[in-house]
C-alpha cells in the first residue's frame, strides 16, 4: 500500500522523534506531573515498583509518552503491547514472566482487554502472582508463578468501558486534560526547533490555537505548515502562512477539521439542532460510534459547542454561532 495514504502511520513515526523523554520535558499536565513525581520518587527512594497507573483522556494528550517518562525516570525496562493485541490469556503471561523486577508494563487501549485475558491480570497486578492452568479436561491443573514487582501502567480513551475490578486496580488513576494554547504553543516552538524549523511565536501560537488542544495533533498541523513554508515561503513559519496553510487544509480557527464541522452541520440541519442519539448521528455520518465518542466529540464538548442530554446530542448555542447559523427558535413562538 501506498504510505502516503496512511497518514496516521506516518504521522506514529514522526510522534516517536518529538516525544519529550524526562518529566521535565513534558508540558502541560501540571497536576498530573506534579503527583507523579512525588510517586516516581518515592518507588525510587524505597527502591519499590511504583504503584499501577492508569492514564486516561482523549487520544493525542501524551498517555503513552508518560508510561515511557515513567519506565525512564525509574531507571526500568519499558514494554509496551495492546488490549487488542493481547489475543490469550498465555500472550499476556509469556510477557509478565519475562518482566525484570520494576519494570513498566504499558498496555494501550486496556479497555479492549480480552475477559480471559483481564482474569489474568487481577492476581498479577495484586499479588505479582500468576495461575496458569497446564494440560486440558480432567488432567487440567493449576501452577502458581511468581512473578518480579512490576508497574502496570493502563491508558485508555474510554475510562467507562473498563470493568470495576480493573479500574480498582489500579493505585494512580490520572486523568488527561486538553492543553492550554499556550502550552501547546510552547510544545510547538520546541518540535519546531527539534526539526531545525524557525517558527516565529505568533506562528507557534497560530498552530497551538488550531491544534484541537491536542499535542499529536500540533505536531501534525505544524509539519504540514513546514510543508507549505518550505514550498510558498522563505522556510519560516510566520503567523499569516500558518493561517493560510491551515485554512487551506479546512482546519477552521477553532481547530475543528472537516470531520467535526460534518458532526456539527448534521444535527444542526437535519434534526434542528437536536436531541438526536449517537448511533442515528453515526448511522448518517457512516462513522462508528466509537470514533465518534472517542475522538470527535469529547473536543466539541469541551468548547462547548455541544451537550449531551439523556435524551440524545443536542448543538450548544455556541455550536450554532461557529456554524453561522441561526438556532431555531424555542417552541411556541
Ligand atoms: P496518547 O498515548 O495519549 O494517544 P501520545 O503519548 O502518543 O498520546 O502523544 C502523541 C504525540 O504528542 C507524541 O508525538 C508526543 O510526543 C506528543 N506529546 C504528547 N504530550 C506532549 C507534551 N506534553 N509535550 C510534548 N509533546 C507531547
Amino acid at each position: 500500500p501506498d504510505p502516503t495514504l496512511r497518514p496516521e502511520r506516518q504521522a506514529g513515526d514522526a510522534d516517536r522523534a518529538l516525544r519529550p523523554l524526562a518529566l521535565g520535558d513534558f508540558v502541560g499536565q501540571a497536576e498530573a506531573r506534579a503527583n507523579l513525581r512525588v510517586f516516581l520518587e518515592s518507588a525510587r527512594a524505597r527502591g519499590e515498583a511504583m504503584d499501577h497507573t492508569l492514564f486516561f483522556g482523549p487520544p493525542g494528550l501524551g498517555k503513552t509518552t508518560l508510561a515511557q517518562i515513567v519506565a525512564r525516570e525509574l531507571g526500568v525496562n519499558f514494554r509496551m503491547t495492546s488490549g487488542p493485541v493481547l489475543a490469550k490469556a498465555g500472550d499476556l503471561a509469556a510477557i509478565l514472566t519475562n518482566l525484570e523486577a520494576r519494570d513498566v508494563l504499558f498496555i494501550d487501549e486496556i479497555h479492549r482487554l480480552n475477559p480471559v485475558v483481564e482474569e489474568v491480570l487481577y492476581p498479577a497486578m495484586e499479588d505479582f502472582e500468576l495461575d496458569l492452568v497446564i494440560g486440558e479436561g480432567p488432567a487440567a491443573r493449576t501452577v502458581r508463578i511468581e512473578l518480579q514487582p512490576f508497574t502496570l501502567v493502563g491508558a485508555t480513551t474510554r475510562l467507562g468501558l473498563l470493568t470495576t475490578p480493573l479500574r480498582d486496580r489500579f493505585g494512580i488513576p490520572t486523568r488527561l486534560q486538553f492543553y492550554e494554547v499556550a502550552e501547546l504553543a510552547q510544545i510547538v516552538a520546541r518540535n519546531a526547533e527539534k526539526l531545525g524549523v524557525a517558527a516565529e511565536p505568533a506562528g507557534a501560537e497560530e498552530i497551538a490555537r488550531r491544534a484541537r488542544g491536542t499535542p499529536r495533533i500540533a505536531g501534525r498541523l505544524l509539519r504540514r505548515v513546514v510543508d507549505f513554508a518550505v514550498v510558498e515561503g522563505d522556510g519560516r513559519v510566520t503567523k499569516a502562512l500558518a493561517d493560510g496553510a491551515l485554512t487551506r487544509l479546512g482546519v477552521d480557527d477553532l481547530g475543528l477539521d472537516g470531520a467535526d464541522r460534518r458532526y456539527l452541520r448534521l444535527i444542526a440541519e437535519s434534526y434542528t439542532g437536536g436531541p438526536v442519539g449517537i448511533e442515528t448521528i453515526a448511522a448518517a455520518l457512516s462513522e462508528s460510534r466509537d470514533a465518534l465518542e472517542e475522538v470527535v466529540e469529547p473536543y466539541l464538548l469541551q468548547q462547548g459547542l455541544l451537550q449531551r442530554t439523556p435524551r440524545g446530542r443536542m448543538l450548544a448555542p455556541r455550536g450554532w454561532t461557529h456554524l453561522g447559523l441561526a438556532p431555531p427558535p424555542p417552541p411556541g413562538q
